[in-house]
């Protein structure tokens, strides 16, 4: 993949995507400013190259053609000019392709830098529209893609819009070359043992990541709402805790897959369950072969945390992704903080899967333990998955 270090950028107008789509509380302060902080190498390096900056990214999912001020990007100009430290005030325009975008790019002088407003304010940008990535590619002569949260949407910034730019012109950014970079090497060629710690709400949406997996690890930990469908396909009662019947045949053939290449298969052995799906109420901590028929399992039990922790302890590479309950919760997130503590605890190379994953680490204070964490989740499960994804193709063409 082409790098930013790679093409010539000196004085010249630079586009860079990033992925500011960062937490927010209710009172609209910024709760992990991890992917503003990514993108700084890159915006550091063109402005030192005297280069004038222009940055867009999505930010949650506005109405396209309201500009509500709830999605606006001025949070994350004020956190950039913090974090970036420079002389110039970064200016944030008003619109994403109009007079006002377009005049302050026209006007901006080398190390200057102009944050767009949320490109999904525009409908082109969902829909992947040739018209509207040109008139995104008309302000600037270099296009960078360093939004590696966001490059798995085949969205106008990401996709339409490197088209336009031949190869001289078009890159990575040195966040996404890094993220890319990390998962590639790490599962073509890991440290042994290695062992994946797969959690969040449903198998569905990590099968193919699961497969993939297996091929490649030599343990797999199984945890959160996904593991009961492997429990109730092993012929355990599991309550009213989340299940995906229909994939109870693949959740069987996922076991004995791990069996045939002797990867070793752990599931919860006691679960932390609640009669309803709230802090409410009593919680009982229960092994998973006697989970009540009107109870649901939230959250691992200690004897699971145990057992996970002696499974990990040899562990040289470990590649986490999804919580291991209802971490949402204080009363169902003690597992997934200590599945955060024990990973960062050895002695392994850990890499942590973007978006919830991190943000238990985040809450456990791991991160800084951690060897890598990602700043995009689904992008990060495609990558173990083998997918192409149109952010880096858009790059070759
Ligand atoms: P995912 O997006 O698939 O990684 O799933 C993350 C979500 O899974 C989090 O919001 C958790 O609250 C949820 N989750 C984890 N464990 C459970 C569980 N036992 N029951 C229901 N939801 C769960």
């Amino acid at each position: 993949m082409q790098t930013i270090k790679d093409i010539e950028i000196d004085g010249k107008t630079v586009f860079i995507r990033c992925d500011f789509n960062v937490p927010k509380d209710e009172d609209g302060n910024i709760t992990d400013d991890r992917r503003i902080r990514g993108a700084l190498t890159t915006i550091r390096y063109c402005i030192d190259r005297d280069c004038k900056v222009i940055l867009a990214s999505h930010y949650e999912r506005p109405e396209p053609g309201k500009y509500e001020d709830k999605y606006s990007l001025k949070p994350v100009v004020q956190r950039l000019t913090r974090l970036l430290k420079i002389a110039e005030d970064i200016r944030l325009a008003s619109d994403v392709v109009g007079e006002d975008a377009k005049t302050k790019a026209a006007s901006l002088k080398g190390g200057e830098v102009l944050v767009l407003e949320n490109l999904r304010y525009e409908a082109g940008e969902t829909q992947n529209d040739s018209a509207f990535a040109k008139e995104l590619a008309s302000m600037a002569d270099i296009y960078i893609n360093d939004a590696f949260g966001a490059c798995h949407r085949a969205h106008a910034s990401i996709d339409a819009m490197p088209k336009v730019f031949d190869n001289k012109n078009k890159a990575a950014g040195f966040l996404l070359a890094k993220e890319v970079n990390f998962f590639d090497k790490t599962l073509e060629n890991p440290i042994r043992p290695f062992v994946a710690v797969v959690g969040g709400s449903k198998v569905s949406g990590k099968l193919e990541a699961l497969r993939q997996l297996l091929d490649k690890v030599d343990k797999v930990i199984i945890g959160g709402g996904m593991a009961f469908t492997f429990l109730k396909a092993q012929g355990y009662e599991i309550g009213n805790s989340l299940v995906e019947d229909d994939l109870l045949d693949e959740a069987r053939t996922i076991m004995i897959k791990a069996r045939k290449e002797g990867v070793k298969f752990y599931l919860p052995v006691d679960v932390v369950c609640a009669q309803k799906f709230s802090e409410e109420g009593v919680a009982k901590y229960l092994p998973s072969q006697e989970i009540p028929a009107d109870w649901m399992g939230l959250d691992i039990g200690p004897a699971s945390s145990r057992l996970f922790r002696e499974v990990l302890n040899d562990a040289q590479t470990i590649i986490w992704n999804g919580p291991m309950g209802v971490y949402e919760m204080d009363k169902y997130a003690k597992g997934s903080m200590k599945m955060s503590h024990d990973i960062a605890d050895t002695h392994a190379t850990t890499i942590v899967g973007g978006g919830d994953t991190a943000d238990v680490a985040q809450k456990a204070g791991d991160v800084d333990e951690m060897t890598f964490v990602s700043t995009g989740g689904g992008a990060s499960l495609n990558l173990i998955e083998g997918k192409k994804m149109p952010g880096i193709e858009a790059l070759k063409v």
